[in-house]
């Protein structure tokens, strides 16, 4: 096809080539894939988020002055924010999604405390979300990475305040965490920041719209806790929005308005963006307020009783296979699976994944991290849980055990040839981090189908237990500089 000559397709053969395109994507319903979707199991609530985003699409929520609509809905999220965070007076904004509100939170904070880009600090426990190491980079605010306790997989009380520098600004909790679904001290981190005066986030983006109705037993996380100055939800994870929706809330109006970027010195019209985007979709806003207006509280409170029932259920029979065991104690509807070493017959957390797999689920690898203080946290296999995961659950819990059987006594995974002998290069110090990070993507791409990962092969089936275990293996910047090639690649002509 030459540029001047091009003709269009009918609509229906555009939709058509969309639906065959669909068709090889991973289930986004029914309790397949228990991480990336967030499936209430209930069809009208995506019926009704289709018909709010339909209703708004051609509007700009640039400027809710003009689109009055979108700031009406936004009022009406953020005082369900109050109620379900305890927070009467709390203000803030609807984001794109949990690493928007993560971003903000930290450039809010930096803003409000007078910190200029390059001089503030930020402690942040290991288990936080990468997000806020994104904030990091793009702010200019360095990470003082907490080691969590192995155990608990959480701070202790004592080395969040030990971990406080001269520059810092900000502690970041999480209600949970990502990698184990363990529920920071919220508490502790309070008091640390009250005596040092300084902000505390709690980044719920997982929980938020879970944590409030999962039951009495759960220690206070949100705007209850004295010393919390934001908090970060996702509408569209327990929310079950379509992704582009979560919601920032600050303790205080001089905190929320640290969050602005605003600017009226150019010739052009007076720029006010409460959020990272200019002109911004009000799908995320609109597909929220229906939802969360017809779930209710009492609408909310049934999806988590049916996800808590199967999440315990999940726990139960999985700390029973021998050689698993749950990690640490997750509060919650996500855990983390590893190797139970007290077993004389430890199942690899992935190879178990790739077993499962095979049955018919698909769970999250996470490889083996080493902290600061040189503690371990193991290899893992992370399960999010949604009401859905309820309709499936006797099949899942078979192949939880079918699979264990069928792989328990296997070593782990190894990382492809190629990537072990660059492993072994790096262990000896015949190559350094600086000699791949700075390689042109060329130079990259070749390393990776030297691997036998090859982005444009549309058939290769991408091992990933083994890419798994090549992230454990190599150093981590030479992983980001490969995936980074892969990824772009994979998404390129
Ligand atoms: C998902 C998540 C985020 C980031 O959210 P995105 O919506 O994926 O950008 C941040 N924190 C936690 C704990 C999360 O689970």
């Amino acid at each position: 096809m030459t540029r001047d000559e091009q003709p269009g397709l009918p609509a229906e053969e555009i939709l058509r080539r969309l639906d065959a395109l669909r068709a090889a994507d991973a289930p986004t319903h029914g309790g397949r894939v228990l991480s990336y979707v967030y499936d209430s199991g209930r069809a009208e609530l995506d019926a009704l988020a289709a018909a709010a985003i339909a209703r708004v699409q051609p509007v700009n929520g640039l400027d809710p002055t003009v689109f009055t609509s979108v700031a009406a809905m936004e009022r009406d999220l953020i005082s369900f924010g109050r109620t379900v965070f305890h927070a009467p007076d709390a203000v803030g904004t609807l984001t794109s999604g949990g690493t928007e509100s993560c971003i903000l939170a930290v450039k809010a904070a930096r803003d409000h405390a007078g910190v200029a880009p390059g001089a503030g600090s930020m402690v942040v426990p290991t288990t936080a979300h990468a997000a806020f190491l994104k904030a990091a980079k793009l702010l200019g605010v360095r990470a003082i990475r907490l080691s969590v306790d192995p155990e608990t997989t959480t701070p202790t009380p004592e080395s969040v305040a030990a971990a406080v520098c001269e520059d810092t600004f900000l502690l970041v909790a999480s209600a949970p965490n990502y990698p184990t679904g363990a529920l920071d001290p919220t508490a502790a981190f309070g008091r640390v920041a009250l005596d040092r005066g300084i902000a505390l986030h709690v980044d719920a983006c997982l929980g938020g719209f879970a944590l409030p109705w999962w039951g009495s037993d759960t220690e206070p996380w949100d705007f209850r806790v004295p010393g919390v100055t934001s908090l970060s939800a996702d509408l569209h994870k327990y929310g079950y929005t379509p992704k582009g929706a979560s919601l920032l809330l600050h303790s205080d109006r001089d905190r929320h308005r640290a969050q602005y970027f605003a600017t009226t010195d150019w010739p052009g019209y007076p720029v006010v963006n409460p959020t990272l985007l200019g002109s911004r979709s009000a799908s995320g806003v609109a597909s929220s307020w229906a939802i969360t207006g017809h779930l209710g509280v009492n609408g909310f409170a049934s999806l988590v009783a049916t996800t808590r029932l199967v999440a315990d259920r999940l726990r139960t029979v999985i700390d029973e296979i021998d050689g698993l065991r749950v990690v640490a104690s997750p509060v919650g509807p996500v855990f983390a699976v590893a190797a139970d070493p007290d077993s004389e017959h430890p199942v690899d957390p992935h190879r178990w994944a790739t077993a499962v797999d095979r049955r018919g689920f698909t769970l999250q690898m996470q490889p083996g991290f080493t902290q600061p203080d040189g503690s371990s946290l193991p290899p893992t296999t992370h399960l999010t849980i949604t009401p859905v995961t309820a309709t499936v659950a006797d099949e899942l819990v078979l192949a939880c055990r079918n699979a264990a059987d069928d792989v328990r006594g296997l070593r782990a995974a190894s990382p492809p040839p190629a990537l072990a002998d660059l492993a072994h290069a790096f262990d000896s110090g015949a190559v350094s981090v600086d000699d791949v990070v700075g390689l042109p993507s060329a130079a990259v791409q070749q390393a990776l189908i030297g691997a036998g990962i090859d982005p444009h092969d549309p058939d290769g089936e991408l091992d990933m237990a083994a890419i798994i275990a090549a992230v454990q293996a190599l150093p981590r910047p030479v992983t980001a500089t490969m995936l980074t090639e892969f990824l772009a690649e994979f998404t390129n002509p």
